[in-house]
């Protein structure tokens, strides 16, 4: 059974429209699919109905910005009512982050002389919450550099012109939102902060501590050792292991579904929900 379950539609910065996600995910024989948008299920309404139609397993999901130690940190939600009252709550006072945050990026941008980067990036974000990734295409679009790896990396990331210190709600209560709307909480990417082993434990050790249920094992784009290491943390920190993509956009690195074994230590969460 082929099961990927962290991906991305436009309902956030992926460029695929639900229906459009789900039919590739049929196309690239992915038995089970996790729609998981940033702080949003606006998606996942229509990820059903084409779900239904190709055949393809959904499992609703969303993956929360959070902060822990002045970190951004994801948890993604899996199996989750996105009905559940208190999980909109939280997606809303999430949003409403996010629309303060492009303006305060987009003041701070134009002191690098990006004037309207506030509606440029609204424009690109259509009826999604504005991420980063928006605010990237549309500096792209202002040729502030030819890439957005460039671009995150000289404006948008920590330290940078563009950069604004998060206020996204904690770790401990994305995880209790998202138990308490049916769903298992997972650590997403635990390699992509950018940070050492001994960091990376630390989070591991205190998203455990605080209950929450598993962690992304397996994801796109990692070499066998990585996935090895991961393995064994899950056992180590006595969480279940997930698997995801993390698929934004076709390209040849990142794949739906493609390549997401688990090394046999490790224990599916999705067993839970399967
Ligand atoms: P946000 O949640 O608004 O802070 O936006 C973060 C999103 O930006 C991530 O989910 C990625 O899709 C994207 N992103 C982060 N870093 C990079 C990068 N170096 N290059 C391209 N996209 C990135
Ligand atoms: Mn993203
Ligand atoms: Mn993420
Ligand atoms: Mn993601």
């Amino acid at each position: 059974m082929r099961i990927d379950l962290h991906s991305h539609s436009t309902a956030s910065d992926g460029v695929l429209t639900p229906s459009e996600l789900l039919a590739r995910a049929a196309e690239k024989e992915v038995d089970v699919l996790a729609l998981t948008d940033h702080d949003t299920v606006a998606g996942l309404a229509e990820a059903a109905v084409a779900a239904s139609k190709h055949g393809v397993r959904l499992i609703n999901g969303v993956e929360i910005s959070c902060t822990w130690e002045a970190l951004e940190i994801h948890v993604v939600g899996l199996n989750i009512d996105p009905t559940h009252k208190s999980l909109e709550q939280l997606l809303t006072e999430q949003q409403e982050k996010r629309e303060a945050r492009a303006r305060l990026m987009a003041e701070r941008l134009e002191k690098a002389h990006f004037v309207g980067g506030y509606e440029g990036a609204k424009a690109i974000a259509g009826d999604a919450p504005i991420t980063r990734s928006h605010m990237a295409k549309w500096l792209m679009s202002q040729g502030a550099a030819d890439s957005m790896g460039k671009i995150f990396k000289k404006y948008l990331s920590r330290g940078n012109t563009g950069y604004v210190p998060p206020t996204w709600c904690t770790v401990a209560e994305a995880i209790q939102t998202i138990q308490a709307a049916g769903g298992v909480a997972v650590l997403a990417h635990p390699t992509r902060y950018d940070l050492s082993n001994k960091w990376i434990r630390k989070v591991l050790s205190a998203f455990a501590e605080q209950g929450g249920d598993a962690m992304e094992v397996s994801m796109a784009q990692q070499s066998p050792q990585e996935r090895a290491t991961l393995g064994q943390w899950s056992k180590d920190y006595q969480l279940a292991a997930s698997v995801g993509s993390d698929f934004h956009y076709p390209s040849q690195w990142r794949e739906l579904g493609r390549q997401l074994w688990l090394p046999k230590e490790a224990t599916p969460i999705w067993t839970r929900f399967i």
